[in-house]
């Protein structure tokens, strides 16, 4: 084994025995002391747990459950940990059960109540310049990455990079910037279209991703939306006035590295860590703040020090899951079930532009990580099954007959 290999910790939900210490739980807690024991947590830091803690009737996050256990693990260190995320998210946590009492430390919106408590960082990337990153973040001694795994409509993958990405800014930031920057690249060209034909594409487009604005004669398009299914481009051809640039794409996924080497920055390397869980794994994002229908299986969860490491083999992992076909939401009409393709399953749903590894290629480019990873499975199925069972007590501890 190549000792240049980052150590990716995995645990599985499946157990070889019906036994609490063979449980998925036990290998959360025995994943999160392993990354604890590696990173230099010192009597009294501020640890930042930067979670996605859901949106409306979202609730398919992180479970409660596991974060009480996480953050009891890092008390016991002597730090304090708190959990943060974006205002909105914070101020209604407590709707789907996060709250001081149930996480167990603190929940701080990460750029403050008024989304205004933040510290510029440079980035000089299409034209914009700087980016306003939550303050809390700057506050904090360590950082750790706290991700559900998950499908996104706008990059294939959300996974610890998004998390970072988009949730450690403030919402101007992530709005009219980081995902602003997709409609950098121009893509309508008026001289060209006409004010009909435009009208044209956007009752076409099956998506509902273009609007014509008539003010400025310009034809929008929500790359969230877009499933690349080039029916405006078809409807186009003897025009020629509308593109749909691959750099786009590129673009949002480009920014979304930039924007998590930001944070990271303002760490020290060696004070984070990252934890995924492939649980509930669903179409789209949290962020959209609705119930899904998981699109793969429950897998398990990921531990590590590396980002683009634990990334990478989150998605290898996913990737080796078949789609549950009867879960494709029925509105995307454009999935691609060929089995002769292979293509990642987050590809498939949301279209060729939506690499789910594009963006951990570039933040692996900007030295932030390493792709090339060693899976340790923790408690594997086969470890567990020799376990000897102890006795059963089911309604013990305490007992109440
Ligand atoms: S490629 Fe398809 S989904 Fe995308 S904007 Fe054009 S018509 Fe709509």
């Amino acid at each position: 084994m190549s000792s240049t290999k980052s150590k990716v910790y995995f645990g599985s939900v499946q157990q070889g025995k019906l036994l609490p210490i063979a449980s998925f739980a036990a290998k959360v807690d025995k994943i999160t002391d392993i990354l604890i024991e590696q990173t230099p947590i010192a009597k009294k830091d501020k640890v930042a747990i930067k979670m996605h803690l859901g949106f409306n009737v979202g609730y398919q996050t992180v479970p409660v459950f596991f974060v009480r256990r996480i953050v009891d693990a890092i008390k016991k260190t002597g730090a304090y940990p708190f959990i943060t995320d974006n205002p909105t998210a914070v101020y209604n946590a407590v709707n789907r059960g996060y709250t001081q009492e149930t996480c167990g430390c603190p929940i701080i919106p990460i750029a403050g109540v008024k989304d205004g408590y933040t510290t510029p960082v440079e980035i000089n990337f299409k034209g914009f310049d700087k980016l306003d990153m939550g303050g809390v973040l700057k506050d904090a001694d360590v950082l750790i990455d706290l991700t559900h795994a998950k499908g996104h409509g706008a990059c294939g993958y959300g996974g610890a990079i998004k998390n970072l990405a988009l949730g450690g800014y403030s919402g101007p930031s992530r709005w009219m910037k980081i995902h602003a920057v997709a409609q950098r690249d121009k893509y309508w060209d008026k001289e060209k279209g006409s004010p009909e034909h435009a009208k044209k594409l956007v009752e076409a487009c099956p998506y509902g991703a273009l609007r014509y604005d008539e003010t400025y004669d310009n034809l929008i398009r929500n790359y969230h939306d877009c499933h690349q299914c080039l029916t405006c481009l078809e409807l186009d051809l003897d025009i020629g006035a509308v593109k749909l640039p691959r750099e786009s794409y590129s673009a949002f996924q480009e920014m979304m590295a930039i924007s998590t080497n930001k944070v990271l920055e303002t760490f020290k390397p060696e004070k984070v860590f990252y934890l995924n869980f492939a649980l509930q794994i669903t179409t789209f994002c949290d962020c959209v703040g609705v119930i899904q229908p998981p699109i793969i299986n429950d897998i398990g969860v990921l531990g590590s020090k590396d980002i683009v490491a634990i990334e990478t083999a989150t998605l290898d992992l996913i990737k080796k899951e078949e789609i549950i076909e009867k879960n494709i939401p029925p509105f995307l009409k454009h999935v691609n079930l060929d089995p002769n393709e292979d293509i990642h399953p987050f590809t498939r749903l949301h279209g060729p532009y939506k690499d789910p590894y594009e963006t951990v290629r570039f933040l692996e480019k900007m030295g932030r990580g390493n792709s090339d990873y060693e899976l340790i499975e923790i408690l594997s199925p086969e470890e567990t099954a020799k376990m000897k069972p102890s006795e059963k007590v089911f309604e013990g501890e305490p007992s109440f007959f």
